[in-house]
């Protein structure tokens, strides 16, 4: 995106596209949003879409497809086996990452379930700069355990480290030593990672962990899921990157690695994923779990529509024109809420803007849900949809007691290519009108829990009757606005 000075002295993102197709929105009147809250159990997951005005939930398989896209997918070469679209994607990824070797999945977590079934076993220990739920699933399935080796910065809630999401090598040769190279069967470094808020590795941390791996002889795994956004910190926040391009930039991150893996659902703005890689026995290792649980080798369980759509959307993920817009409305995002004294998560990541509710709802203990109550008294306020990342979204102990998470938040996701400024703009702004009203929130309690993954799809419902106050407060600040 390229650097204009405005006039006026403001700085905001300027978006590299316009807009061709366009979705029709409805902003219900917060009597009815109040509505749309109680039916789904106070769980933003089960809401209808229908109610939500801005949908922020996820970036995940909801990015905005550019008409090159779109206009590739009517080429798809449909064909069970040897499809001419598979060969186009093969030789973009060939292209951008200098890899061999493609094996296509349904998704990322396709590709996680092969990796761990492929390389994990009972008692494998497997280090990570920070785990993704997923994989983790993956990963305990089939009886390894995961240990997390973030560098301590990484899980400060406001910080100034450009890099939060790098790997503590020092930590990683100590557990190399103290258990042993071949209780590891590979060591998985996360790009922008997830579940800190979008937090990126620096490049110079990635060629320290590839040493270390390779001075133990353990593979290196790279989750490219979110690449573009780590991309571009590399390239905005490493100096020595300053002036490279975002094309060399990525083709030196997946050379420093034996395997990568992504979802394309995130990475490449269409819906899929895979696995790449340079080495022939890996390759070998890993093809016959393909056609054995995703389909033939030349599809993997992805349409022929949505493949070409990938291989026209990395091209894009590599232009420096497009690659900035997320980041930059996540850190205008996050700049405005800081400077308004709101407290989020810094620096800005990628992925969306993490709001911290432990401190926006200090008067609310964490067994009664800070983030749950502040995620749906925002979408009472203002119809955008947000997700609980907090105690939520912990399980209890087999003995039934809760375990408190270590961060309580509230994500606000910025899906690629599909806002505008104002939209964005508006979603700040009731946030501002929800932190100057935060007393009136209160907790929640469970109404129905289920054992698993309950922030799915369990209930919940206030403690006290706050919501009705939230409203009331609305109307005699807004009138009869929605
Ligand atoms: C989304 C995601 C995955 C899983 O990908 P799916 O396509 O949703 O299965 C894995 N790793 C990271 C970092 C992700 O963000």
């Amino acid at each position: 995106m390229p650097k204009v000075n405005y006039f006026s002295g403001e700085t905001f993102p300027l978006e590299m596209h316009k807009v061709r197709i366009i979705q029709k929105l409805t902003l219900l009147p917060i009597e009815e949003r109040l509505r749309a809250v109680e039916d789904s159990g106070y769980n933003t997951f089960l809401l209808q879409n229908q109610d939500v005005f801005l949908d922020m939930l996820t970036d995940s398989g909801v990015n905005a497809m550019s008409d090159r896209q779109q206009a590739a997918m009517l080429l798809a070469d449909d064909a069970y086996a040897g499809s001419a679209t598979f060969t186009r994607l093969h030789a973009k990824l060939t292209e951008i990452f200098g890899t061999k070797y493609f094996l296509p999945t349904h998704q990322g977590r396709a590709a996680e379930h092969i990796l761990c079934r492929a390389f994990v076993t009972e008692g494998s220990i497997v280090p990570c700069n920070y785990h993704f739920t997923t994989w983790k699933a993956h990963v305990t399935a089939v009886g390894g355990s995961v240990v997390e080796l973030l560098m301590p910065a990484g899980l400060e809630v406001t910080s100034t480290n450009p890099f939060k999401g790098n790997f503590d090598c020092q930590a990683l040769t100590e557990l190399v030593e103290s258990v042993g190279a071949e209780k590891i069967p590979y060591v998985r470094m996360e790009a922008g990672t997830n579940l800190i808020g979008g937090q990126p590795f620096s490049l110079a941390n990635l060629r320290e962990v590839s040493q270390t791996c390779k001075k133990y002889g353990i593979k290196l795994i790279l989750d490219a899921s979110l690449l573009a956004d780590n991309l571009h910190f590399i390239k905005n926040r490493e100096p020595e990157y300053a002036q490279a391009s975002i094309a060399q930039i990525a083709l030196e991150m997946a050379q420093l690695c034996d395997i990568t893996y992504f979802s394309a659902r995130k990475l490449g703005f269409g819906r899929g994923g895979g696995i790449i890689t340079n080495d022939e026995e890996i390759y070998k290792e890993l093809r016959s779990f393909v056609p054995m649980y995703e389909g033939f080798l030349t599809y993997g369980g992805m349409s022929v529509r949505e493949m070409e759509a990938i291989t026209v959307g990395l091209d894009e993920t590599l232009d420096e024109d497009m690659i900035d817009q997320g980041p930059q409305f996540i850190s205008h995002i996050v700049k405005t809420l800081d400077e308004a004294g709101i407290p989020v998560i810094t620096p800005p990541g990628g992925l969306g803007a993490h709001i911290d509710a432990l401190r926006f709802l200090d008067h609310i203990p964490q067994n009664q849900y800070p983030a749950a109550a502040l995620n749906s008294a925002y979408f009472i306020a203002s119809g955008v949809r947000g997700m609980e990342r907090g105690t939520m979204s912990e399980q209890r102990e087999p003995d039934g007691t809760e375990p408190m998470a270590d961060m309580e938040l509230v994500r606000l996701a910025v899906p690629r290519r599909v806002f505008t400024l104002s939209q964005v703009n508006y979603a700040i702004d009731r946030l501002m009108w929800l932190y100057a009203n935060r007393r009136i929130i209160g907790g929640l309690k469970w109404v129905e829990e289920p054992e698993v993954l309950r922030f799915f799809y369990g209930r919940l419902a206030p403690i006290t009757p706050w919501q009705h106050e939230l409203v009331a407060k609305f109307r005699a600040d807004f009138d009869d606005s929605l």
